[in-house]
């Protein structure tokens, strides 16, 4: 088998786990099984089971939710 060296197209394999209880999952079903990413607040996103996101974040979640401060000023610039 040989592998081509400049086009890496498609087929990455990424395993992801969950932040909580180390379940794995593969990359492209996290999106379907909803899964949780959480912003870590420095720029990474930390993956999240929907079991631990639901126990994890329903209440920020819901405190997001309550706390609706988008002003919405839209400004053409
Ligand atoms: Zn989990």
């Amino acid at each position: 088998m040989s592998r081509p060296a400049a086009s890496g197209e498609g087929c990455e394999l990424v395993v992801v786990n969950c932040s909580e209880c180390s379940r794995e999952a593969d990359a492209r079903f996290t999106i379907a099984e909803q899964w949780a990413w959480w912003s870590d607040g420095f720029g990474a996103l930390l993956p999240f089971c929907p079991e631990c996101a639901r126990r994890e974040f329903e209440d920020r979640i819901t405190l997001a939710h309550a706390a609706h401060k988008d002003h919405s000023e839209h400004r053409a610039a």
